[in-house]
């Protein structure tokens, strides 16, 4: 699992049955109101929480910098309107 990857139990579907606790070699997940919470200072990634949840309630978030966001965006923006010149262009070609 990469490094950079939070884990996250999704609230909505936790049952808290508390299997990813007893699977955690770190002891980094404790039930807090019935529900799973992980601890991130000491998580080490392994993985192991990932696969014993039945419900798939641990998730894997990798954070973005909003910076990288941009880019990205800018970029789907700039292959977008790329995609347009040509639809449009084409579009012109049919009619002439
Ligand atoms: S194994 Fe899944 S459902 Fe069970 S407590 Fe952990 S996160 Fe919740
Ligand atoms: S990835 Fe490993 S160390 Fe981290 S919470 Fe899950 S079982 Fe524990």
């Amino acid at each position: 699992m990469n490094d950079n990857v939070i884990l996250q139990v999704r609230k909505d579907l936790c049952l808290g049955c508390g299997l990813c606790a007893e699977s955690c070699p770190q002891q980094a997940i404790s039930l807090q109101s019935g529900q799973a919470k992980i601890a991130r200072n000491k998580c080490n990634h392994c993985g192991l929480c990932l696969n014993v949840c039945p419900q798939g309630a641990i998730v894997e978030l990798l954070p973005v910098s909003g910076r990288d966001l941009q880019d990205t965006v800018n970029g789907l923006k700039d292959r977008a309107e790329g995609i347009i010149a040509r639809i449009e262009k084409l579009t012109g070609q049919i009619r002439a």
